[in-house]
This record gives structure tokens, C-alpha cells and sequence, in this order.
């Protein structure tokens, strides 16, 4: 049997960079996948520019479209445009963007074997296993990407999830809309607790969605069917209609122990407002092939430092998004108000866009308006508090 020095398990966004990384560090590393590729998954296909710059190469093969601005609403009211006309967010489909991950993993070395279910793990001194079907793989270490549902985390007792979200989206085909989308993104505030709608543009169709707290389960449809009404167009035309969890982790969770770790969505790492979770993954992977790459050579004893370390870097921007979150469910016109702004959404675009790590670092005349965001998060009770003294 073959021993690899990692094993990452899952595809996704999260783990065919982890594995990318590895393989082009010099690292043997198998990546597994239950899924045949290529595969799609519930998702708005929206890769922030933040999350584009961590990557090591260009998306650009698989991008259908280019937003440079936003259109936001409150409640289907009065349209606010804006953007300064540079790339904010890039339009994909995730069955495109996961195989073109998978191949760059696969093209950097990494042995990649799809529909391979993985059901169970186990983690010791001197290193891992991991069993699929009838086979089992050794490593010394392991690096779990199977998700929301995923069996590492489960196995391993890693993760924990304060909340999880959910979401639902579809797509308009061969739109005649797609004209008057293309380029930018819509984002509708006030109309799902806990969330909000989007409309994207991509290649050949628009993508419709909604999301929001989990208890929102089973009005999802009831909002998808709003949204496309506010858009003039039917939600019965809507094609692959499909929804999926959003994992937010709690802030005692653990996330590393020993020779495994777990990255995006396996480690809840959801942005509470904007459902966002691959700029996460993308920035988790990094992360842990940092830590798997000490371990690997002989600079650490364990992974357990990724934890902390990503656990620092997303502080910040956990405390302000679970606030905004709240606030916009308890003061939605009050929060719309301050967060549309020219100041204050330049302010959100430049933490979207990467040149500012979080809020933390936005200065200058955005600085007034946003301590009016901070006293409506406090008057919404902090929510995210726990993630800055963690
Ligand atoms: C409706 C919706 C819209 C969204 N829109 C956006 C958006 O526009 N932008 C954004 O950034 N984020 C968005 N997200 C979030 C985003 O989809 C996730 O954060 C992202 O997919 C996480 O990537 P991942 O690699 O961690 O996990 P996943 O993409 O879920 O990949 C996990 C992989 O693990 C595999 N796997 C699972 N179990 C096993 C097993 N037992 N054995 C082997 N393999 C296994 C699966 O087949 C899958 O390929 C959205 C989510 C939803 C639900």
C-alpha cells in the first residue's frame, strides 16, 4: 500500500487548493472525492476579487462574467447603484470552477481519484488512515474538505457550528435579462431573516437566490418566488433549483488536533452575512498546507497552530459580519441606510476587493459612519463578541 504525506478529503474550492499547494510544495498528496467530477454543488458561483487574489493562478478559464458594480435594495424599494468600476466579484459555475481546481491540484502532482466515498477516519501518533469503500489509504497527515456534512470533522470531533444557515438558488436560462444584469450583481436586503436575495449574471443565464437563518428552511421557496417576482420574471422558469446548509462555526470550535485539520465548509467557516464561504476555503487552505508543510518538515510536531492562526485572521471580520448580520434583521432600515452609503459601502468593497484585511483596517471618513454600525450591532446585542475575545 502507498503512504502519502497528505490526504486531503473533498474537491471543493477548499480542498483541491490545499491540495494544489501540497503537491506544488513537493508533497505526495492524494485527493479524494465521492463525487465524479465534473460535479456541480448549490452555490451563487460569486468568487469575491478577495478571494480570486488568494490563489495561486488565474480563475480566468472559467469566469463568465465580471461585476464591477452592485445594485442594493431594501425590500424591493428604490435602487442604489454602486461600485467604482473595478472588478469586485467573478462569476463562475461550480461545476466549471471545481474541476479547474481539481486539474490544477492534479497538474501540480496531487493524485486525484474521484468518486471515491470516504467513510470513516482515524488519526493516531504516527499518522492517519482513511478508509473508502473497501480500500485503506495511510498518511501522515490529514486535511478534511468534505463540507457541511463531511465524515472528518464528524469522525475526528472537529468543527461545531454555532449556526447553520441555508440557501436555495436557480437559473434563468438563455435570458433575455441576462442584458440588462450583465456586469453586475443585485443584492436585495430586508426580505429573508437572517440573509438576502441576490440576482448574478453569468454566461448563458441569470442565477436567482436567497438565504438566511436556518428556521428560514421552509420559506426559501416562498422567497425565491418573491425575488423573481421583483424581477419580472417566473420562478417556475427557473431551472436546477437547488438549495444546500451554510456552516457557521462556533467560536470554541476546534479546528485542528494532532495530524488533521479541517478547512472551509468541513470548519464552518461561512461569513454570517454575505453567506460567502470560498474566500474562506481558499484562505483556510492556505493556511493549513502552511502548518501541514511545517509538520511535513520536521518544523512543527502537530497541526494544531492552523486553529489559532486562522482563527485570529477571520476574528475581526466574525465579530462585524455577525453583527451587521443581526442588526440588519433587528434595524434593516437604519443598518440599509449607514451600510449604502457611498462612504461606508466603498468601505465594504475594499474588504471584498482585499485591500484592507477586514473593517479593522478601513480609516479615514468611513471611520464616523461605521461607529454608527458599531453602536447598531451593540444595540442588536454583539453577537460576534465571542469571536474577538476567543
Ligand atoms: C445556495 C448557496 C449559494 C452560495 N453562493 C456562494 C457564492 O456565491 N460565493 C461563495 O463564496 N460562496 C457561496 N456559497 C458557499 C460555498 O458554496 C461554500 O462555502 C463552498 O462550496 C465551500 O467549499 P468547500 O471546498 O469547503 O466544500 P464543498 O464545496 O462543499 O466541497 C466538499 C467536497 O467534499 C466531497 N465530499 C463530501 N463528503 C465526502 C466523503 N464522505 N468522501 C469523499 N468526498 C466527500 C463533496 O463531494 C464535495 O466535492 C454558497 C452556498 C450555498 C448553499
Amino acid at each position: 500500500m502507498r503512504r502519502y504525506d497528505a490526504i486531503v478529503v473533498g474537491a471543493g474550492p477548499a480542498g483541491s487548493t490545499a491540495a494544489y499547494r501540497l503537491a506544488a510544495a513537493g508533497a505526495c498528496v492524494l485527493l479524494l472525492d465521492r463525487a465524479t467530477f465534473p460535479r456541480d454543488k448549490p452555490c451563487g458561483g460569486g468568487v469575491t476579487e478577495r478571494a480570486a487574489r488568494l490563489l495561486p493562478f488565474s480563475i480566468d478559464p472559467v469566469v463568465e462574467d465580471v461585476a464591477t458594480s452592485v445594485d442594493l435594495r431594501l425590500r424591493y424599494g428604490r435602487t442604489l447603484r454602486r461600485g467604482a468600476g473595478v472588478p469586485l466579484v467573478h462569476l463562475t459555475q461550480r461545476k466549471r470552477l471545481d474541476l479547474f481546481l481539481a486539474e490544477q491540484a492534479s497538474a501540480a502532482g496531487a493524485e486525484f481519484q474521484d468518486g471515491v466515498r470516504v467513510t470513516g477516519v482515524e488519526s493516531g501518533e504516527g499518522g492517519i488512515a482513511v478508509l473508502a469503500d473497501r480500500t485503506r489509504y495511510e498518511a501522515q497527515l490529514l486535511i478534511g474538505a468534505d463540507g457541511v456534512n463531511g465524515v472528518t470533522a464528524r469522525s475526528l470531533e472537529l468543527g461545531g457550528n454555532q449556526h447553520v444557515g441555508v440557501a436555495l438558488e436557480g437559473n434563468l436560462p438563455g435570458s433575455e435579462l441576462r442584458a440588462d444584469y450583465r456586469g453586475k450583481l443585485v443584492l436585495e436586503f430586508g426580505v429573508v431573516p437572517g440573509g438576502y436575495g441576490w440576482v448574478f449574471p453569468k454566461g448563458d443565464h441569470v442565477n436567482f437566490g436567497v438565504g438566511g437563518w436556518g428556521g428560514e428552511g421552509p420559506a426559501l421557496r416562498d422567497h425565491l418566488r418573491r425575488l423573481c417576482e421583483g424581477h419580472g420574471v417566473s420562478a417556475a422558469d427557473l431551472e436546477q433549483v437547488r438549495g444546500y446548509r451554510l456552516p457557521l462555526r462556533s467560536p470554541r470550535s476546534t479546528l485542528a488536533r494532532g495530524r488533521a485539520l479541517v478547512v472551509g465548509d468541513a470548519a464552518g467557516l461561512i461569513d454570517p452575512v454575505s453567506g460567502d464561504g470560498m474566500f474562506e476555503g481558499f484562505l483556510s487552505s492556505q493556511y493549513a498546507a502552511d502548518a501541514a508543510l511545517d509538520l511535513l518538515a520536521g518544523r512543527a510536531s502537530n497541526l494544531d497552530p492552523y486553529g489559532p492562526r486562522l482563527a485570529k485572521r477571520l476574528a475581526t471580520h466574525l465579530w462585524a459580519s455577525w453583527g451587521v448580520k443581526v442588526a440588519l434583521d433587528r434595524f434593516p432600515r437604519s443598518t440599509f441606510a449607514l451600510a449604502s452609503t457611498r462612504i461606508v459601502w466603498g468601505a465594504v468593497e475594499r474588504i471584498v476587493r482585499g485591500d484592507v484585511a477586514d473593517v479593522g483596517g478601513v480609516g479615514g471618513l468611513a471611520r464616523p459612519p461605521l461607529k454608527l454600525v458599531k453602536l447598531l450591532v451593540r444595540a442588536s446585542g454583539d453577537p460576534g463578541r465571542a469571536f474577538r475575545g476567543a
